[in-house]
């Protein structure tokens, strides 16, 4: 039987398990007796429903490093970490998703998983919250009216849609577009983490105020989440990892509420320029 574990006990294990990944070391075994062993080698849903019931909505300003309460679904080895290359280990985190039936998602009304597109070694990633009608007709992440727009946006920086990696929190369209619930986005979140690890991009722009707060864990208004940089590390990054030290995430409008209030459109391009500053990105000349 499972049972809760001492908060610091826990909190000592995820500091060693973190210190072993930081030597290198990603394999554990499981022994059969004692709570520190049972935990560790506990499924992660299970860990995840004890994860759920220490959770409380964290206002701080920044979020640098792991989540505490994902550190032991986090460090789980993963299929992708022996592949060749970002190509490769994408195609392992899709199979790995399969035809996931995790949360309750999978069976209010989603013709397909929407996984992301783009390229696999972007410098720069966009995250929406989830799919719409559109995504979930065609299993691509913004491809309807919104999508349009992103993509201007994208033009307007001096890139295409296929220099980017676009993706989302949850996978599987919401019931009538509505915005993904807590438990859904937690469920599939690890999955994005995975990806943007893989990717390893220099910056992340989160669309819309589903997807920062779910990327930083801030509980916070858009117009505190936008302006600025956060350092970004995904839960489950290998922190020794010397090609990549994170991401700078930037958090803008989603293009569908720029959709809805035009005249935002000026507040986002301002976003979009602190990124492209970042990036050394210059707007396309006019007659291009
Ligand atoms: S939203 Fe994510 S976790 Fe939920 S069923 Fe779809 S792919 Fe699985």
């Amino acid at each position: 039987m499972n049972q809760a574990l001492d908060p610091d006990l826990r909190r000592a294990l995820a500091d060693r398990i973190r210190y072993y990944n930081e030597l290198g070391i990603y394999e554990f075994y499981r022994r059969a007796s004692s709570n520190v062993e049972s935990v560790a080698a506990d499924s992660p849903a299970t860990v995840e429903i004890e994860q759920k019931q220490e959770m409380s909505p964290r206002k701080s300003a920044v979020v640098l490093k792991p989540a505490e309460e994902n550190i032991f679904q986090a460090l789980t080895p993963k299929p992708e970490y022996g592949a060749a290359d970002p190509i490769a280990a994408l195609k392992l985190i899709r199979e790995d998703l399969g035809d996931c039936t995790r949360c309750k998602l999978h069976q209010q009304g989603r013709k397909q998983i929407v996984f992301g597109v783009g390229n696999p070694r972007a410098d720069l990633m966009f995250v929406g919250e989830g799919p719409g009608a559109d995504e979930d007709m065609q299993g691509e992440p913004f491809v309807g009216r919104a999508g349009q727009l992103l993509n201007n946006m994208i033009k307007a920086m001096g890139l295409r849609r296929e220099d980017v990696y676009i993706a989302n929190v949850v996978k599987c369209r919401p019931p009538g577009n509505r915005t993904p619930e807590r438990d859904e986005c937690e469920t599939c979140s690890p999955f994005l983490m995975r990806q943007i690890t893989v990717i390893k991009p220099k910056v992340i722009v989160a669309l819309g105020a589903v997807a920062a707060k779910n990327l930083l864990a801030i509980n916070a208004p858009m117009s505190e989440l936008r302006g600025r940089f956060y350092d970004f590390m995904p839960a489950g990054a290998r922190s020794s990892d010397p090609s990549w030290q994170g991401a700078k995430l930037a958090v803008t409008y989603h293009p569908a509420f720029l959709l809805r209030d035009p005249r935002q459109k000026g507040e986002a391009w301002k976003d979009l320029q602190m990124v492209m500053k970042y990036l050394g990105l210059k707007p396309p000349q006019k007659s291009e």
